[in-house]
């Protein structure tokens, strides 16, 4: 492995631990909820879950668990990317693993 390699997995390893360098702009997500599959989506500091709870109340346990998992790490409203990263690329999250 080369050095340059070697320095830039140092420096993810080091901003990994640094949580607070990263905005959620926008992202969806698989969420496995004990009564079933729900799409949880966030935009523009928006969260919605495709839940029947949601849709009356505008909250629910799968965007508050989000909420919580990622504290810290969510964008009020729309943040610009850097200007050397496609937005698809800035804007993604990973998915819950089923
Ligand atoms: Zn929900």
């Amino acid at each position: 492995m080369d050095s340059s390699l070697t320095r830039k997995i140092e420096k993810a390893r080091n901003y990994a631990q640094q949580s607070d360098r990263i905005q959620f702009i926008k992202f969806r997500a698989a969420f496995r909820g004990d009564n079933g599959d729900h799409t949880v989506t966030f935009e523009a500091g928006d969260w919605s879950c495709s839940c029947n709870y949601f849709t009356t109340r505008a909250t629910c346990s799968h965007t508050m668990a989000m909420q919580i998992t990622l504290e810290g790490m969510m964008s009020a409203r729309p943040v610009a990317p850097p200007p050397h990263i496609p937005v698809e690329t800035a804007v993604e999250a990973p998915v819950l693993a089923p």
